[in-house]
């Protein structure tokens, strides 16, 4: 089998020689957030499913993201050339799909070696038994996941002190980084807020990025206590705090807001700050974004897949994650699995193929070394603010331009006279992976092609996404259960380009 940490160590080692320094964060100035999805095949004769932890894997990064902006809603285009999302999740999931767009087409056209095999019906196909895929993140996903208990010792009122850490960690929290309610909220040192924090015993983050940083306190934690299974009984136990003379004082908070016009947070000092479960948006920069937060993304792709809805022409099952890693930061198991998929449980009618399946959910000691937390304790004292990136890197595991560095969006570069033009789109925009999937599809006889594409005449994107019959019913089934009833989605004309 494999360990997180060797994920993690994979992804980063993928990082640091695969991907070149343009898209980069500026060294000592900005930080960045990094994903990737992360190809795991079982020795021949075993499946992926088996837990022989002895059993030797091969893993390989098959997409990478980096990114830590999203764009707000005035700045959205109907022809599908903006990137709208490119927080480094999202950004490893459409390089993902990219990658799998790359290996049908080795499948169907070129006949060669592929992640699929044929499947039972005409034209579809079905992913080798002897792959999975695990997805890593440098970092808990913002929304939902990230609002993280802080435990309180009621024996201990003096717990170490913090603050370094909460100021680094909050904001990483809140990825959000122009968001100034938030900022308030975590560098100013003399609100109520603040003042709370610092009494706080951040669960994880004891064992997490303050020991790295010999920050006071990071003595008395047990270092290789992993919270990855741990009951908050057990967590303060293993943060030096008596079981049953804790109380959660506080709560990482979220820069992610909840969707509009839902009952939302109850904004009260404290742990009574945010209420949990709810789907919440992306912040922008004072412009609004209709980008939902990347835990509620992924929830969503552990009951529809992480192919998308035009992918799903060409398979028999969605693409599931087996697991998902997560670095070295503030982390609640907890949190985590009621985000990803506890919120997913008890779907009624999903149609044949989907489900929730099981998913791993792990934590890694190491941390990102471009990650907010990292460069600040490199950097030490040196003046001037600490930035996120700006850029956004994304990679994909195919032969032909690999790389994909955009800014705002749009390709790193993109002059306000292109925007427009076939140059000024990234590989993963909406358009352009369309583009690749028609390109596939006509690449493909008629008589070989899937039903569903070949029995109808179907034009714009919108109308081969809605044309995915099964993967509409079951995105339909999920948004019957709460709270996914309150996904913001696009209005159809940002769809209906061809
Ligand atoms: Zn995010």
């Amino acid at each position: 089998m494999w360990t997180a940490d060797e994920i993690a160590q994979l992804c980063y080692a993928h990082y640091n020689v695969r991907l070149p320094k343009r898209g980069k964060p500026e060294p000592n100035r900005e930080w960045t957030l990094l994903a990737a999805v992360v190809k795991i095949q079982s020795p021949a004769g075993q499946t992926c499913d088996t837990t022989d932890k002895e059993v030797q894997v091969t893993k390989e990064v098959v997409s990478m993201g980096t990114g830590t902006k999203c764009i707000g809603q005035t700045k959205m285009r109907k022809s599908g050339d903006i990137l709208n999302d490119s927080h480094a999740e999202i950004i490893a999931r459409r390089s993902f799909q990219r990658y799998l767009l790359h290996q049908l087409h080795l499948a169907a056209i070129l006949k060669e070696d592929s992640i699929f095999v044929p499947g039972t019906q005409r034209g579809l196909w079905k992913l080798r038994p002897d792959l999975s895929f695990v997805f890593f993140s440098s970092h808990t996903p913002c929304g939902d996941a990230s609002i993280i208990p802080m435990l309180e010792s009621e024996e201990q009122p003096c717990c170490p002190v913090v603050r370094n850490w909460t100021n680094n960690s909050s904001v990483e929290r809140s990825e959000n980084l122009e968001d100034s309610k938030n900022k308030r909220n975590c560098e100013d040192p003399d609100s109520p807020v603040a003042k709370k924090v610092k009494l706080g015993t951040p669960a994880r983050a004891l064992s997490g990025c303050m020991a790295h940083h010999g920050m006071p306190g990071s003595g008395k934690i047990k270092p290789d206590v992993s919270s990855s299974n741990l009951t908050m009984e057990e967590l303060a136990a293993a943060n030096g705090i008596a079981p049953g003379s804790f109380r959660v004082a506080d709560v990482y908070r979220t820069g992610a807001k909840c969707v509009p016009g839902e009952t939302g947070d109850l904004r009260e000092p404290g742990a009574a700050y945010h209420q949990v479960g709810l789907l919440r948006v992306k912040p922008g920069r004072g412009d609004r974004t209709c980008s939902m937060s990347c835990s509620d993304k992924m929830a969503r792709w552990s009951v529809l897949g992480c192919q998308g809805a035009l992918l799903m022409h060409f398979l028999e099952k969605p693409i599931y994650l087996s697991a998902v890693v997560i670095g070295k930061c503030p982390y609640s198991q907890e949190a985590m699995r009621r985000a990803l998929t506890g919120r997913c449980q008890n779907i009624v009618a999903l149609p044949r193929g989907f489900g929730v399946p099981e998913l791993r959910i792990e934590q890694s000691s190491l941390l990102f070394e471009q990650s907010r937390c990292a460069v600040q304790a490199q950097r030490a004292d040196r003046p001037g603010r600490l930035v996120p990136c700006g850029a956004a890197i994304s990679w994909s595991a195919v032969p032909e331009h690999p790389l994909d560095v955009t800014a705002n969006g749009f390709p790193q570069g993109t002059t306000k006279k292109e925007i427009g033009s076939p140059r000024a789109r990234s590989r993963i925009s909406k358009v352009e992976l369309f583009r690749s999937f028609q390109k596939l599809l006509s690449s493909i006889a008629e008589d070989k092609r899937p039903d569903s594409v070949r029995m109808q005449k179907l034009d714009s994107y919108q109308e081969y996404k809605e044309a995915a019959a099964a993967y509409q019913e079951a995105w339909s089934a999920l948004r019957r259960k709460q709270p996914f009833a309150s996904w913001i989605r696009n209005p159809p004309d940002y769809h209906q380009f061809k």
